[in-house]
């Protein structure tokens, strides 16, 4: 067994690396971290659980530790990050001189030497490791997933990419509450109503998924080469984005090959079948009210995607458009770093 801790554990997504580690055969808790407000509590007493499955036995009665890379964390090989960002920009450096850390926080993300993976999308980036380790010393590394947005949108995105030449993408998405966290949008705010505003989520969106589809080229990053425009809504639903994706390619539109190509669409994670990855990273349904959060985000534990209501889009020459649905703190979040260190154990521990 591995053992991991969790940063930022009392959290939206720190709980869903609880509930997903907690069965996981692999990777075993063996430190929680939070602010100082929760540091010296039991688990259960500093937390508001609020995931639908009972909070696990194991970690009820960790102590929280304080969020300092200096302190000593029994035997941790892997740290997985849910911080806020301002506060992993600070310390995912530090913790990553000593341990492996697979981080959410944005923080580090577009940085030249860190990986942004998506394992079934381009585990290549992995190779920045080497290059991270040169440039900065220490025995650790961090590894990043992309925004919860991103990751959805970049999967699909793929398949697509990889068989067409894409002109131009539009995305407009629809997203969760539970992305801004725990205390992120009061419900006064949100209940019976939506915000058409979420900070630095288009530029995320817009950044991340050009720099994911990219290639690596000399040590560094080349962006995909399409134009890529995101405009972001949030909604009063609990968990679970959805995202209308409107998509023109230079050349003819074939729907049904488009579609094989989505529901066929396997990567590296399913090759080696790492313990996180779903059967089927992109799920088409036909039916024309999917996909649905509340029906949908579930889909391959959560780790799969839902497309939906792919058609031609008639307003314009060779477009076609699609909705899809995705589990933002599974898929988006906590999942997606656990797959990455999946990967990471595979291929280098
Ligand atoms: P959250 O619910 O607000 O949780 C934040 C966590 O960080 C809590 O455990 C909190 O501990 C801890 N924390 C706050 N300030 C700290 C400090 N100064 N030192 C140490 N720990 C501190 O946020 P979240 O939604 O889980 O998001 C966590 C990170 O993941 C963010 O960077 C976010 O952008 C990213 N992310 C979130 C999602 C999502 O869907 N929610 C998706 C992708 C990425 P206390 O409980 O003690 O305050």
């Amino acid at each position: 067994m591995i053992k991991v801790g969790i940063l930022g554990a009392t959290g939206m997504v720190g709980q869903r690396f609880i509930e997903i580690l907690d069965k996981h055969p692999n990777f075993e808790i063996s430190s929680l971290t939070a602010s100082s407000k929760s540091v010296g509590k039991r688990y259960e007493d500093a937390v508001t659980w609020y995931i639908d499955d009972f909070m696990p036995e194991s970690v009820k009665d960790i102590i929280v530790s304080e969020t300092n890379p200096n302190a000593v964390y029994k035997d941790v090989e892997i740290f997985f990050s849910s911080l806020p960002t301002e506060h992993a920009k600070i310390v995912e450096p530090k913790f990553a001189e000593k341990f492996i850390v697979a981080s959410n926080a944005s923080a580090m993300r577009m940085v030249d030497d860190v990986p942004l993976v998506i394992p079934e999308v381009n585990p290549e980036f992995l190779d920045l490791i080497e290059i991270q380790q040169k440039n900065r010393g220490g025995d650790g590394f961090i590894v990043t997933n992309p925004n919860c947005s991103t990751i959805a949108l970049a999967l699909t995105l793929k398949p697509i990419y990889d068989n067409y030449n894409i002109n131009r993408v539009y995305v407009s998405t629809m997203q969760a509450v539970s992305g801004a966290g725990y205390n992120g949008v009061p419900s006064m705010a949100i209940v019976d109503n939506l915000i058409p505003f979420i900070d630095s989520e288009e530029e995320k969106m817009e950044s991340e998924t050009l720099h994911i589809l990219g290639k690596i080229e000399e040590n560094n990053v080349k962006n995909a080469n399409f134009n890529l425009s995101a405009s972001c809504c949030r909604v009063a639903v609990l968990n679970g984005h959805t995202e209308n994706v409107f998509i023109e390619l230079d050349g003819d539109v074939d729907i049904l090959d488009i579609k094989s190509k989505l529901s066929g669409f396997k990567g590296l994670p399913q090759e080696l079948n790492l313990f996180s990855a779903p059967q089927n990273p992109i799920i088409v349904k036909e039916e024309n009210n999917r996909p649905q959060p509340r029906m949908d985000r579930n889909a391959g534990n959560g780790m799969s995607v839902t497309v939906g209501r792919l058609r031609k889009d008639s307003a314009f020459n060779n477009s076609f458009k699609y909705t899809l649905v995705g589990h933002n703190t599974i898929r988006g979040a906590a999942g997606a770093s656990i797959l990455n260190a999946e990967l990471i154990a595979e291929k280098l521990l």
